[in-house]
């Protein structure tokens, strides 16, 4: 984790930073993850829910916590990618991601890599606001569908790795942020692996690049 402030202290949070309010129960969660992070214990171990947790708990926290870090280092590249570097949302010649909320984009419409995660990153903000869905207060229950709804999100997140990794690495390796997104990805990966979170289709396009790093 060192090195974090030098990278990522330019002032280009893509989006606002989410935070925890504190003195809540889920802001003590989310200090005691990272300090285990901090402390670069096995990323394999610290993914798995303390004892005394409740899990819909660790998938809010973790949610939040990689919506901000993934944010972070998109911002990094976010000035290298526009309509014309990234025409479209994709990963490789193979994969290409098409933007579809429902509401605005009614059926899946190609969008400039920029704009789809502009978009994305707005949609999970709407979703981590919504109190009926990440409620602020412990006594209140998670809804059924906050699971589902955490699937997509992380599902969603996980394209902006494919995006970052396969069109803007370069740039990554020379601002020397390479360990860190590097890190950042197999703790992404070993959580929603070891819960189930994402679709082992969806994971494909780093199918490569994760046998090497996760092992
Ligand atoms: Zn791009």
């Amino acid at each position: 984790m060192e090195g974090f402030g030098k990278f990522f202290q330019r002032d280009k949070t893509f989006r606002p930073k989410k935070k925890f309010e504190p003195g809540t129960m889920r802001y003590q969660l989310h200090k005691k993850a990272q300090a285990s992070l901090q402390a670069g214990l096995d990323l394999k171990a610290i993914v798995q829910l303390p004892a005394e947790e409740d899990l819909n708990d660790w998938v809010a926290v973790h949610v939040v916590d990689f919506f901000n870090r993934i944010n972070l280092i998109y911002g990094t590249v976010c000035e290298f990618c526009d309509d014309t570097t990234c025409p479209t949302m994709s990963g490789g010649p193979r994969y290409e991601y098409m933007w579809c909320d429902g509401v605005k984009y009614k059926k899946p419409t190609p969008v400039p890599a920029n704009k789809y995660i502009s978009l994305l990153m707005e949609w999970i903000e709407q979703h981590i606001n919504d109190e009926t869905l990440f409620p602020i207060n412990v006594d209140v229950p998670f809804p059924k569908n906050f699971i589902p709804v955490c699937k997509k999100i992380l599902t969603r997140l996980f394209r902006v790795f494919v995006h970052v990794y396969i069109h803007h690495f370069d740039k990554m390796v020379e601002i020397g942020a390479e360990a860190h997104v590097n890190t950042c990805y197999k703790h992404f990966y070993y959580f929603v692996t070891s819960y189930k979170l994402v679709d082992q289709r969806e994971l494909e396009p780093l199918k490569e690049m994760t046998e090497r790093i996760c092992k």
